[in-house]
């Protein structure tokens, strides 16, 4: 687990006389294990302060911490990160436990020990019966999970959700949001979550970031975000 520290955050694309401010001086300590939510409308930057979370988007200005490392200029492989997007692109023709295993395959994870994480996820997940299968085989919210413990496999320091909640059906939706509230108390590993849906946010925050037009407009719990007199 890691804290993140979010120091004068600021994101420019482009440069000279096309360049677009677009996050304007971001400042947040987001504890270890604590379970972050930044919500807004769309086109306010949430994304872009993900993405630079996760060293996908290069950062402009500012210092962004990671426990005690500054990461501005670290890989996202070095980063003890993992991501939860929206589109879960499992591999169809390989079965869960390949789906899992895989990336710690490519990393050269020795057999043992990738048997050992991949069969713990699956504990967690409630995916152990079905190992074998392959995901054409599965229903959405089993396909989610296997998502999910792909990027439990990693160990990360911290979990980076891209709305992975946005293009499911309700039931689904409720189904993967108390799945990701479980895993949280089993795991307390520090969070950040994106959405633009309040009544995600209100529901799975410890705290919530409040951002509007590139500037972070609230950080508090969800009492004091949406119960300001
Ligand atoms: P959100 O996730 O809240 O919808 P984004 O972070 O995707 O917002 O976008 C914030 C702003 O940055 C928007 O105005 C968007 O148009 C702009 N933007 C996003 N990506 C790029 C890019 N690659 N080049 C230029 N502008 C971008
Ligand atoms: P693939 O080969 O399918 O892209 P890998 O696990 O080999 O998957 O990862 C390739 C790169 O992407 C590595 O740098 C890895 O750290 C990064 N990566 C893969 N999955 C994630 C994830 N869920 N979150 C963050 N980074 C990831």
């Amino acid at each position: 687990m890691a804290s993140i520290s979010l120091k004068n955050i600021t994101k420019t694309y482009g440069s000279g006389k096309g360049a677009v401010p677009v996050i304007h001086g971001v400042n947040a300590e987001i504890r270890d294990g604590e379970f972050v939510v930044i919500v807004g409308p769309s086109g306010c930057g949430k994304s872009t302060l993900l993405r630079m979370v996760a060293g996908l988007e290069e950062i402009t200005g500012g210092e962004l911490h990671i426990g005690p490392r500054v990461v501005n200029n670290l890989e996202p492989a070095k980063r003890d990160i993992a991501m939860v997007f929206q589109n879960y692109a499992l591999y169809p023709h390989m079965s869960v436990f390949d789906n899992m295993a895989y990336g710690l395959k490519i990393a050269k994870v020795p057999k043992e020990e990738i048997r050992a994480r991949v069969d713990k996820a699956a504990t967690i997940l409630e995916l152990s019966h079905l190992l074998e299968r392959t995901p054409r085989q599965l229903s959405g919210g089993q396909r989610q999970r296997v998502a999910m413990g792909r990027a439990i496999v990693r160990q990360p320091q911290v979990f980076l959700f891209d709305e992975p909640l946005s293009n499911l059906d309700a039931k689904l939706r409720v189904q993967t949001r108390l799945e990701i509230q479980k895993l949280h108390r089993e795991l307390g590993i520090t969070s950040l979550f994106v959405t633009h849906d309040q009544v995600e946010a209100m529901t799975l925050a410890e705290r919530i970031i409040v951002m509007n037009a590139g500037n972070m407009e609230q950080f508090g719990t969800p009492e004091e975000v949406y119960h300001t007199p």
